[in-house]
């Protein structure tokens, strides 16, 4: 019995945007609100990983980043409805557009990470972790 490298648990890796593979390498370069805009790296820097597996393998990415800007639209619209106390006329039409807009705006990048990691980590049946990879 030797001793054990501790294991990286999934739902870091996954909030910190780590390679689905080895839990250890980068997804992305950059920093979420970074000066540079970020870019999903060709391939893990530390397993060798790649994650665009397939020509076109990220517009289903697409799909995840909908699905997250809908539930982040409904959600703003009830935060503006109780924050402006329930005010639904329509003078208030353009706060609600403009919360939206400038909500969305504000949230793509987060999109456009969350959506490329959950499509990695949980929609890609072809990329396991493998724990051997999992050690520095
Ligand atoms: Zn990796």
């Amino acid at each position: 019995m030797g001793h054990s490298i501790k294991k990286t648990p999934k739902l870091y890796a996954l909030l910190t945007g780590k390679c689905p593979h080895c839990r250890r390498g980068e997804i992305f370069t950059g920093s979420i609100y970074g000066f540079n805009v970020q870019r999903t790296n060709y391939k893990c820097a530390h397993c060798g990983q790649r994650f665009e597996i397939e020509p076109g393998y990220f517009y289903a990415a697409m799909y995840v980043s909908y699905a997250m800007n809908m539930v982040e639209m409904i959600s703003m619209g009830f935060a503006t409805y109780y924050l402006s106390n329930g005010r639904l006329d329509f003078d208030s039409l353009w706060l609600y557009v403009g919360v939206i807009f400038l909500g969305s705006l504000f949230l793509s990048p987060l999109n456009y990470r969350y959506s490329r990691i959950i499509l990695l980590h949980l929609l890609s049946p072809k990329i396991k972790y493998n724990a051997n990879f999992d050690k520095p």
